[in-house]
């Protein structure tokens, strides 16, 4: 018997991957196709919602060229979360850019809801607070620009959507407009608790419900692709915490990207005091499993922009190397707050600085404390993850782009005071993926048995004590204060 494999989609910022999953849980073929990313002005950031959907279906015929005859249990999809596309219902065509996750367009529409003593509530139905990251901002700002985009809307003619409905539709040929809860949930138009777009919030926002696309759960067949079942959809970062294997409360992951996203599951709604999300981690079953998250704006990019700054050849890896030729910061720290601070801080207004120069400052300092902001970053989520659930939080689970630094992720054990437990895939969340798919048409029985698949880990023990821990921590603590100042005292 043909074995049978799950095809795996994941569909990032930067690039679009697919791979070929058997049932071991093991890579038989990949391809990807790297996505341009604009900037048409300061704080906005598109994509091409046309070029995004090609490279998926041209990574989906590289992948399966090499794997002729090859029998597909299932298709699952991870994606950019947050990020939303528009596009006519009868031609399938794209209306409008993707207005991608990282654009702040919608700031000044963020601040007047602000400004009307929305956020409690908002938090209080979608556990996100207001900031123009998340969707229906963004959603706000597509019906507001396309031309007719509000009565379009209203008369169902224009479907509004998250990428996994973008890729959806488009690999049903245009029959299905759906998204998972995971999705929906990084919206701000979910209803958390009820699992289904929330009236109020979409008068707030005047998102006509029949634009939007149906709540599906993150396992389960959603519709078909060439006679495939698509049966897992799930944003990424809840993809890498499935595919972590992290299916009971007390496991919390980051993954190191450009900028980070950490999860820890907390089975039912949990609402943080400390500037975290409440999010869905998945829905696979009868019922949606919670976590709470905090999402840090730059961490990896802080290396990619330091190796810029320094006009080095190969930027992110440069900065790297020259990282490892200072065995310490020497009192240097470096706040990477370029587009203000996000968890647990929430600061738009907070900007970037490098304190603690002296005459002998050298340059592989400076790359070393910029290395050590992602860890000091990743500690204050974890802190408030901490003190928000009662369970302890024994190590960290980590993966991303940036976890490939072991001298990272010795500091982060370091600082943490905890191991950290890095896994080695560098398909993380395409994995999650196609377990997600892989379950819900039996390829797997239980999560017991993904948690039996052979999983690359590496493992970091901290070596740090903890009066120099506190020592550093005291020292992060005060230069985050200084970038925050920056914003109190306005620009000039
Ligand atoms: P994303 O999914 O956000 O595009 P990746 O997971 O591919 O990101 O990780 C890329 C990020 O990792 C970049 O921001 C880059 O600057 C950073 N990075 C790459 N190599 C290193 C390294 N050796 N040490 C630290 N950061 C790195």
């Amino acid at each position: 018997m043909k074995r049978k494999l799950v095809l795996a989609i994941d569909q990032g910022t930067t690039n679009t991957k697919v791979l070929l999953i058997d049932d071991k849980g093991g890579v038989a073929a990949r391809a990807s196709r790297p996505l341009s990313i604009h900037f048409p002005q300061p704080g906005w950031v598109e994509q091409d919602a046309g070029v995004l959907w090609r490279s998926v279906a041209e990574a989906i015929d590289e992948c399966l060229a090499q794997a002729a005859g090859a029998e597909l249990a299932a298709v699952g999809v991870s994606n950019q979360r947050e990020s939303v596309v528009a596009w006519d219902r009868k031609t399938g065509e794209a209306a409008a850019p993707c207005i991608v996750w990282q654009c702040r367009r919608s700031a000044a529409f963020c601040d007047d809801l602000r400004r009307r003593g929305l956020e409690p509530m908002l938090i209080e139905r979608t556990g996100l607070g207001i900031d123009p990251l998340f969707s229906a901002s963004k959603l706000r700002w597509l019906l507001d620009n396309i031309p007719g985009g509000q009565k379009r809307a209203e008369a169902g003619d224009l479907c509004l959507g998250t990428v996994d409905s973008w890729v959806l539709w488009n690999l049903t040929g245009g029959r299905v407009h759906a998204c998972d809860a995971t999705n929906a949930s990084r919206t701000q138009l979910l209803n958390l608790r009820r699992l289904d777009w929330d009236d109020e919030l979409l008068g707030v926002f005047q998102v006509p419900r029949q634009a939007l696309p149906e709540i599906r759960p993150s396992s389960g067949t959603a519709g078909e692709w060439a006679g495939v079942p698509i049966a897992g959809l799930i944003g990424d970062s809840h993809a890498a915490l499935f595919g972590h294997a992290a299916f009971e409360p007390g496991s919390v992951k980051a993954t190191y990207g450009t900028g980070s996203s950490l999860m820890t599951l907390t089975g039912q709604p949990a609402f943080s005091s400390h500037g975290l999300s409440t999010t869905i981690a998945w829905w696979q079953g009868p019922a949606a499993t919670y976590a709470l998250e905090g999402n840090i704006f730059m961490t990896g990019g802080a290396v990619q922009w330091l190796g810029e700054f320094l006009r080095l050849a190969d930027p992110a890896s440069g900065a790297a190397a020259l990282a490892l030729e200072a065995p310490g910061a020497g009192g240097v720290y470096l706040v990477p707050a370029f587009a203000g601070l996000g968890a647990p801080y929430w600061d738009s207004t907070a900007r970037g600085l490098i304190s603690g120069l002296t005459r002998g400052t050298t340059a592989a300092q400076v790359a070393r404390a910029t290395l050590e902001s992602i860890a000091y970053q990743v500690r204050d989520v974890f802190e408030a993850m901490r003190q928000d659930v009662s369970v302890d939080l024994p190590e960290l689970l980590a993966d991303g782009g940036a976890s490939r630094n072991d001298s990272l992720m010795q500091f982060q054990a370091d600082i943490l005071g905890r191991p950290v437990v890095r896994n080695l895939s560098a398909d993380l969340s395409a994995i999650g993926a196609a377990w997600l798919a892989g379950l819900a048409v039996g390829l797997w029985k239980s999560a017991g048995e993904l948690r039996a698949l052979p999983r690359p880990e590496d493992r970091f023990e901290p070596r740090m004590n903890q009066t120099e821990r506190d020592a550093r921590c005291a020292g992060w603590r005060e230069a985050v204060a200084r970038a925050r100042l920056h914003g109190a005292a306005g620009e000039p």
